[in-house]
């Protein structure tokens, strides 16, 4: 049979999408220069801490440093994870533990950095936040540092340099790429990445994409040496890496590139810049952050505040009822992160799907409808007053909205709005400071929210539809259950009619009116979002450059 009739099959490899964009080149592995921290006992364990202090010293200048050139390169929103680090070298659990591993097992301190480093890594690996486990990078990043400057005992990092190949750029391959690695990858050299591991949420990943590198991550095992050199097209967004493609793929995959390079091209000209309508009506622009971890993400989104920061967190990941001081600076970092922007943190809408043990909720036939969120607040106050006393607290590092969710009456309101008032007059009478000026609102996500929210929104200062429930409450389809899925139908005219409702309500009553549900990200409807006279949209971090054209063609 005549061989060009045969149909060539691509061989691929599949990982998961981590920065979108198309790359062509050679794999070449990275090759670190780095002596295995190789365990030896030592004498004198106090001259070995001491060691380990100097060069944890010499590390977080380095930081500094590096920091410095990642202003100029990622800007500051991203800049900000060279800081992150200084404070985990400063972390005294990390630090202290390192110290008595040296003490307790008399061991040097190269091995005792690398020991407690994967302790940590697995630790954050092992955890369900999907942020978290992007930690688990961080700490071995920062942790090599160390035993580099440990090992060869001089201030720089020893970095491999990657060359081109035949001209053209490679694609790094490795098992995980540390942030400061990828922040300090000659873009000329390397056009794309691809990893046996990761994690979409790490740092790593982040940068990728603000540098526009194409990446796919966690391909496995089959990601292996034997590759080496071999041409391939990284497909960032489909998360695939396509080995030794035939002639129509790649010229497939040149078009793809052009169109996608001029559409983040297109979408890079929108960083920067308020989001308004085609005829000029302000819109605000906000992203969605499930914890502190996210913001790093919001940062680099551009997103022009927080529209939803689900406290919740905060309360799933502790073993018991965290307290107020913990709160506050949790809430305080949010703040000041934010740097003056709003920031809607969410009271703990604990519940339902979203339970800790340490609240002792009695099982529920149907938790959805249970003992959740305000419900929860308004029968146990102590636990709301924690919460409040620690936003207000707070409140002076930044620009606060407190929303409560679940609302279904006006007098949950009015309960709410008193309990605020009962801690403005506890903080009044202790001297301590908070913003007079909160704004509070409310989540619509009932039906009975949004049919009422005439009588609602003279109370307070904003409402942000959350589709999310509004959705299943009106429908009666449970959020949860997969095998419903056709069935929760977010533009269901019933749906609809009861964010219109709500839009009209809040606008009568001169209040401002977001969403934060995921129909927010769905671009295909923002059209309806601007007609009908949405002010707020908050979404996920990555939405944002995107939403921010979609809205500029609008209205
Ligand atoms: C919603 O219900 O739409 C919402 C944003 O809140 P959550 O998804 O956290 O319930
Ligand atoms: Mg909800």
């Amino acid at each position: 049979m005549d061989s060009s009739y045969s149909v060539p099959v691509n061989k691929t490899l599949n990982g998961t999408p981590a920065s979108r964009g198309i790359a062509f080149g050679r794999i070449t592995f990275l090759h670190r220069e780095c002596e295995p921290s190789v365990r030896h006992t030592v004498e004198d364990t106090t001259q070995e801490c001491e060691r380990f202090e100097k060069a944890r010293k010499t590390a977080i200048a380095q930081l500094g440093s590096l920091y410095e050139t990642s202003l100029e390169k990622l800007g500051e929103q991203n800049a900000f994870v060279f800081q992150i680090h200084q404070l985990m070298l400063d972390d005294p659990d990390y630090v202290s533990q390192i110290n008595d591993t040296i003490v307790t097992q008399r061991v040097n301190a190269e091995y005792a950095v690398d020991f407690i480093a994967n302790k940590f890594a697995a630790m954050f690996r092992a955890m369900d936040n999907e942020y978290m486990q992007g930690r688990a990078s961080d700490v071995i990043d920062v942790s090599r540092r160390l035993n580099d400057i440990l090992l060869y005992e001089k201030g720089a990092l020893k970095r491999p340099k990657i060359h081109k190949i035949d001209g053209q750029p490679v694609i790094l391959a490795t098992d995980d790429l540390a942030p400061s690695e990828t922040v300090q990858l000659d873009q000329d050299a390397v056009s794309g990445i691809i990893t046996s591991h990761g994690s979409t949420r790490s740092h790593t990943v982040i940068f990728a994409r603000t540098m526009g590198l194409p990446a796919v991550i966690t391909i496995g095992d089959e990601l292996n040496e034997d590759l080496e050199g071999k041409f391939v097209i990284v497909d960032g967004a489909q998360g695939i890496v396509i080995l030794e493609p035939d002639k129509n793929t790649i010229a497939l995959y040149s078009e793809k590139k052009r169109i996608e390079d001029a559409l983040r091209e297109k979408l890079e000209q929108y960083r920067g810049r308020e989001t308004y309508t085609r005829s000029g009506r302000k819109i605000h622009l906000y992203a969605n952050a499930a914890s502190l971890s996210d913001l790093d993400l919001v940062k680099a989104s551009d997103a022009e505040g927080i529209g939803l920061f689900r406290s919740e967190y905060i309360y799933l990941s502790s073993d018991d009822y965290p307290t107020e001081d913990y709160q506050y600076d949790i809430y305080r970092q949010a703040l000041s992160l934010m740097d003056g922007k709003r920031v809607i943190i969410r009271t703990l809408d604990i519940g339902a799907d979203k339970t800790a043990d340490y609240f002792m909720l009695k099982k529920e036939e149907n938790p959805a409808m249970g003992m959740r969120a305000v419900r929860i607040c308004l029968t146990q106050p102590e636990i709301f007053k924690t919460q409040l006393r620690a936003l207000y607290r707070a409140s002076v590092h930044g620009r606060l909205a407190i929303m409560f969710p679940m609302i279904n009456s006006v007098e949950e309101v009015k309960s709410c709005l008193k309990i605020c008032h009962e801690v403005e007059a506890e903080l009044i009478s202790k001297g301590i400071a908070f913003d007079k000026n909160i704004e509070k609102g409310i989540m619509v996500e009932t039906p009975a929210a949004a049919i009422i929210s005439d009588e609602i929104a003279p109370l307070v200062d904003f409402f942000s539809i959350g589709t999310n429930d509004l959705t299943q409450f009106t429908l009666a389809v449970d959020r949860q259950n997969a095998s419903l899925g056709r069935f929760l139908n977010p533009y269901h005219h019933a749906v609809m009619r009861l964010i219109e409702n709500t839009v009209i309500n809040a606008h009568k009553a001169g209040i401002w009116v977001g969403i934060c549900g995921e129909l927010a990200s769905d671009e295909h409807f923002t059209h309806e979002l601007i007609r009908i006279g949405i002010d707020e949209i908050s979404v996920v971090p990555s939405n944002i450059l995107m939403l921010r054209a979609r809205i500029a063609t609008l209205g």
